[in-house]
């Protein structure tokens, strides 16, 4: 079986999700290729080789600079004829999802997007996935011929380590660089330091902190966990926040280790985004907040009490 594991690089730096994606890969027991696109590809191509990634395509170009998901997936549906891929591997990211259903299009292939869990059924790939914010879960396999396309939820494999690869150069042809769009320049989400999507720790805010003012000491509790802020959709259509920052249905399928809610009160809406993180601690003053019958810890309290002291033990015990 050849599979391809498409590596998505910011700024020239690998997205750990790829690395998942080559445990995923190595998993399924074929033939492991690997293609990264950037404006220079060979270092963040080295990475993936010596992680696992097989015969690892290094497509350099100015214009792959930027994700632009046209000219990805034609470069991308090049490289699939190339190495004859029966199964096609992505983030499930927002550009992961983006790119591939444009990909799948293009190849006029089936996709599944964001599978929790991948085996080898003979000489097919049965990819599971959750509906319905993980109320069902279906498995899914491909019929007949041609590419199986498939994007992977972060977090779910952890990181291939090491492996064996070799970096081979690729050039993309100019037909495949050639968009009805570019992108002429990318300012960082002001969301923080830590992506929302890879993050082991999340600490997200909701209405009962009842001000964009007060987010200050929900932020200052995820920066002293190493972890990444959140925010429900209520504060998000306030204004309080960006919407990088949302998480749930409309926002961001988060799968952290370790999952805050505060004075968020549960709406299922923001559960599918967040319901399979490994541990969830909610923080409401409302015993009877929805929140609390998927939290493993529950805090009845007042958000404004609760928060400053949580922060001040584990700067304490974390040295913050
Ligand atoms: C099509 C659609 C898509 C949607 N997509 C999303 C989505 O992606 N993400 C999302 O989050 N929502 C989404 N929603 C909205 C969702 O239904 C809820 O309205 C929203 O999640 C509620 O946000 P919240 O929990 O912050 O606010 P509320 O529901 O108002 O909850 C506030 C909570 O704070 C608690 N509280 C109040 N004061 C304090 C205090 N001092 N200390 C501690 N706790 C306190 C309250 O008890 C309450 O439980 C969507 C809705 C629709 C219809």
């Amino acid at each position: 079986m050849n599979i391809l594991v498409v590596g998505l690089q910011k700024d020239g730096r690998l997205l750990p999700a790829s690395f998942e994606l080559l445990e995923a890969a190595k998993g399924l027991g074929g033939n492991v290729h690997t293609v990264v696109m950037a404006e220079n590809a060979e270092e963040p191509a080295k990475e993936l080789a010596s992680r696992g990634g097989g015969k690892v395509m290094a497509v350099s170009d100015a214009k792959l600079k930027y994700f632009n998901d046209e000219i990805y997936a034609k470069v991308i549906r090049g490289i699939m004829d190339k190495v004859s891929a029966e199964v096609v591997l992505g983030p499930a990211t927002f550009y992961g999802k983006a790119l591939f259903a444009r990909l799948a299009a293009l190849a006029g292939a089936p996709m599944i997007s964001d599978a929790t869990k991948l085996e080898k059924d003979g000489d097919n790939v049965v990819a599971t996935r959750p509906h319905y914010g993980g109320s069902v879960v279906s498995s899914l396999v491909k019929n007949g011929e041609g590419p199986f396309m498939i994007t992977l939820r972060p977090k779910v494999y952890p990181e291939s380590k090491d492996g064996d690869g070799e970096v081979v150069s690729e050039s993309a042809d100019s037909s495949a660089l050639e968009a009805k769009m570019s992108v002429a320049e990318v300012k960082s989400e002001s969301g923080g330091a830590v992506s929302l999507t890879e993050a082991d720790v999340i600490v997200s805010a909701g209405r009962g902190l009842k001000g964009a003012d007060n987010l200050g000491m929900v932020k200052e509790l995820a920066e002293a966990l190493g972890g990444a802020f959140g925010a429900s959709r209520a504060i998000v259509d306030a204004g309080w926040t960006e919407y990088a920052n949302q998480v749930g249905q409309t926002g961001k399928t988060v799968n952290p280790k370790l999952y805050f809610a505060v004075g968020i009160s549960g709406a299922i809406q923001h559960l599918v985004g967040m319901r399979t993180s490994q541990t969830i601690v909610a923080i409401n003053k409302d015993k009877d907040a929805p929140i609390f019958n998927i939290a493993n810890y529950g805090i009845v309290g007042d958000a404004f009490e609760i928060l400053p002291a949580l922060t001040k033990k584990f700067k304490a015990e974390l040295g913050g």
